[in-house]
């Protein structure tokens, strides 16, 4: 039997990595993904997920974001990806202008006064990507076999290990690249989420709550609702809190009281890789070629398809 060629080797196998690894196989290069966690335990398979750029700063964020919008919007007809169009409103407390993400969404409207929750200044409504990250990441490995890749479970330990294992390696190893570059950039900043039994409620809703470390969201998908969240800088304990999941409860069931008693499904837990800005650059190493994709903090699904499309190009000029 002929070992099928490796071309490039990504390593992590959450949204970034399996999006990188798509992108370069449906290229028609020979892709292998190797990753401690599966894409099921990985901070990616924890998130909400909403499209939105939380959390992470680089001058090409809003292409990233747009570019990722785009394959969003064309993913809704394929109900195996877990992909839907929702509307929804945003709200803060204090008066303040709508972030210029929020323009390159579909129906977006500042909202009058009237139509606001008691307590909040500013709102917005819009219509944007809410995507079922553990449906999602599976739709991801499919298209990765379909078009020839491979994921493979194991350990990089060091850059240097990567001379001795493929031309090109692309680093998508999200928090772990604390670790591995290493790089003491990236800051784990915990989340917590709650499912619980939805209701009855169709569209999202989302509080600006700015540098807090309590964030308020709620997201149906179905019959579930993921309720939110938490942004604890320096923590990457993976355990639930009891307080945590209470502290989100309570603050969505004031927001929609219909939550009040709904049934607990799970909690979940992730580790956002926050940094100062997103790092995507190659760097030569003795005898081989790296290239960073990695500190997305709390926005890797939103940015995935457009940082995967600068790793391509990159890759196509090495
Ligand atoms: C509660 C919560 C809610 C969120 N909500 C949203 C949202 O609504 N929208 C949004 O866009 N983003 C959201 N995020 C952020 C998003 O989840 C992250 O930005 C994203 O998951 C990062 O993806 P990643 O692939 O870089 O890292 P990860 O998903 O952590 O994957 C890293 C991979 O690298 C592997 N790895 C690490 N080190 C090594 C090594 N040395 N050798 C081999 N493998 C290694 C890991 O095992 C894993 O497979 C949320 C995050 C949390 C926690």
């Amino acid at each position: 039997m002929v070992a099928a060629r490796t071309d490039v080797l990504v390593i992590g196998a959450g949204v970034v990595g399996l999006t990188t690894a798509v992108v370069l196989a449906e290229q028609g290069l020979g892709v292998r993904v190797r990753a401690l966690q599966a894409p099921q335990h990985t901070t990616s398979a924890a998130a909400g997920a909403i499209w939105g750029p939380h959390l992470a700063d680089h001058e090409s964020v809003p292409r990233w974001s747009n570019q990722s919008l785009e394959v969003f919007r064309g993913l809704t007809g394929h109900v195996e990806a877990g992909v839907r169009m929702l509307d929804g409103l945003e709200v803060a407390r204090t008066p303040m202008p709508a972030p210029g993400w929020m323009a390159m969404l579909d129906h977006f409207r500042v909202c009058p006064p009237a139509e606001l929750p008691e307590g909040f200044a500013t709102g917005w409504r819009y219509t944007a990507p809410v995507i079922d990250m553990p449906v999602y990441l599976g739709y991801l490995l499919q298209r990765l076999v379909d078009a020839g890749g491979k994921l493979e479970s194991g350990v990089i330990t060091s850059l240097d290990e990567l001379r001795t294992q493929a031309a090109i390696a692309v680093n998508c190893t999200g928090v772990g690249a604390r670790q591995l570059v290493p790089d003491p950039e990236v800051t784990p900043t915990r989340g917590q989420l709650v499912v619980v039994d939805n209701p009855g409620l169709e569209t999202f809703f989302a509080e600006d709550t700015g540098e807090s470390p309590e964030m308020t969201y709620i997201l149906p998908h179905g019959d579930r609702l993921i309720l939110g969240s938490s942004a604890e800088r320096g923590r990457s304990d993976l355990e639930p809190a009891p307080e945590t999941a209470a502290a989100i409860l309570r603050r969505c069931t004031e927001l929609a009281p219909s939550i009040a008693g709904a049934r607990i499904r799970a909690h979940r837990v992730g580790i956002r890789p926050v940094r100062s800005r997103v790092r995507l650059e190659h760097q030569r190493l003795d005898g081989c070629h790296v290239v960073h994709n990695y500190g997305h903090g709390g926005a890797g699904v939103t940015l995935s398809w457009g940082c995967a499309a600068d790793v391509l190009s990159i890759v196509e000029q090495l």
